[in-house]
Order: structure tokens, then C-alpha cells, then sequence
């Protein structure tokens, strides 16, 4: 992860002097932003909309794609998309589906205090990232090695996974498929049981965790998380070695 920081700094030094256009050959990836400004997702422990960090953390996923050699296309990132199948319809031409979302808990975890004048809920209880691969995917196989990469280079990054989907309760009781890079199934997904390509849904931390909000609104733990993400697609998609982007 050092190495890929240095690097990215080289060549963000390069591409300053003048953007390079990512290869045509190069492997598009679909960047979903989860959810959308009506229905925004989950809710920080601090009031903010998930749709807010998805969108954030898709801005820096996308600049690091690029910074890597990959070309992008941002899906839902004007928060006015809606329907799921749109998603994956929009993504149709993409050679990977990347599902970009924050973490929540199940109810009974959460406690409230208050923020401002307003009433919020967090908890402590759970912290960390975690992965999903359906599958009913076309492609299963490519999903799940992406996804385990993905994992291993979060936790290179210095993110850790969180169990808490496997827990056996309602709502849970999500079957993992890598244990230690934190990657389970959730086959009825829809963006990732409809996409055409190899579809990951990242859901990068917890935002109920009223500590973890704070560190993933930190512009150094969005670049890192996105790094990670970066890498660990150019790990198993075999992207062109040349590194080049857009600035
Ligand atoms: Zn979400």
C-alpha cells in the first residue's frame, strides 16, 4: 500500500503536466453510488445521508481507477437513479460492476443520543468493511477472486472486515465466503445478481460507528479505501501494467 501511494504520487505529478487518457482497451468499471438523494440509504450516527459518503468515496474510487489505467463509468452519481435494474441496464457495455455503499446495523444494536437539536442512533458494538458477491452472478468465479482481492488490499491498507452479517439473526445470517477478507454471498442482490459483468458491492465501513463516521469522512481514509479497491481490481482483472489516467 506504501508502494501504491508513492506510486499514485508520481504519477499524480505526471498527469498535472497533462492528463493521459486511459488505454481504449483498457477494462471499464461501472462505479455504482448507491442509493440516491430521495432515498439516500442509511443514516450516520451524526444525521448524515449514506448517499453523501457513496458519493464521495465513488469520486476517489474513480480517480483511482484511472490513476491505474482503468477506464470508469459512474452510474447514479446525480443522485436522481432510482431503479436498481437501471443501474445494471446503464452498466451494460462495462467489463465490471463496482457497487460503492456505507454500512449500517440491525436496529436492536442502536442507541441514540443527541446531535445538534436532532435525536440520532449509533453504536460501537460493530466496526469495519465488508464485501458481497451473488451467486447468481454470471460470473460467479470472477466476482468472488475480485472481491477476496479486494479484501486483501483493505487489509493491507489497514481496514479490517466486519462479521456482523454472519451473525444468525434475522436480517443476517449472511453465509461468508472468505472469512478473512471479509467477502460473503448475498445472492439476491439485485445490482449484483442483474449485472451482465462480475459484479462486487463494497459496503467500505460502518457509519453508524460514531468513531469509524469520523474516520471515513476523513479525505486520507476515503483516497486509501479507494486505493485499495483500485488494486485490488488490478490485481484479479490483470489490467495493463502502464499506468496512465485522467487528472
Ligand atoms: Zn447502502
Amino acid at each position: 500500500m506504501v508502494l501504491a501511494r508513492l506510486t499514485a504520487g508520481v504519477f499524480l505529478g505526471v498527469l498535472s503536466a497533462g492528463a493521459l487518457a486511459a488505454a481504449p482497451e483498457a477494462p471499464l468499471i461501472a462505479i455504482d453510488v448507491g442509493h440516491s438523494l430521495a432515498k439516500p440509504g442509511s443514516t450516520s450516527a451524526r444525521g448524515r445521508p449514506e448517499f453523501e459518503f457513496n458519493r464521495e468515496l465513488a469520486a476517489a474510487v474513480d480517480r483511482a481507477l484511472h490513476l491505474y489505467g482503468f477506464r470508469t463509468q459512474l452510474i447514479g452519481e446525480q443522485g436522481d437513479m432510482t431503479g436498481l435494474t437501471d443501474r445494471t441496464k446503464a452498466a451494460a457495455g462495462a467489463d465490471f460492476f463496482l457497487s460503492i455503499h456505507h454500512d449500517s446495523v440491525q436496529p436492536q444494536y442502536l442507541q441514540t443520543w443527541i446531535v445538534g437539536e436532532e435525536k440520532q442512533k449509533w453504536t460501537d458494538r460493530f466496526s469495519g468493511y465488508s464485501l458481497f458477491v451473488s451467486r447468481k452472478n454470471q460470473h460467479l468465479k470472477k466476482s468472488l477472486a475480485c472481491a477476496q482481492a479486494i479484501g486483501e488490499a483493505m487489509r493491507m491498507a489497514g481496514q479490517t472486515p466486519s462479521l456482523h452479517h454472519a451473525e444468525p439473526i434475522k436480517g443476517e445470517n449472511r453465509p461468508l465466503a472468505d472469512k478473512i477478507n471479509g467477502v460473503y454471498y448475498f445472492d439476491d442482490l439485485v445490482v449484483l445478481k442483474t449485472a451482465s459483468s462480475p459484479a462486487v458491492l463494497v459496503e467500505a465501513g460502518i457509519i453508524v460507528n460514531k468513531h469509524d463516521e469520523l474516520g471515513l469522512r476523513e479525505p486520507a481514509t476515503k483516497r486509501r479505501i479507494a486505493f485499495a479497491i483500485a488494486s485490488g481490481l488490478r490485481d484479479c482483472l490483470n489490467a495493463p501494467a502502464t499506468i496512465s489516467g485522467r487528472g
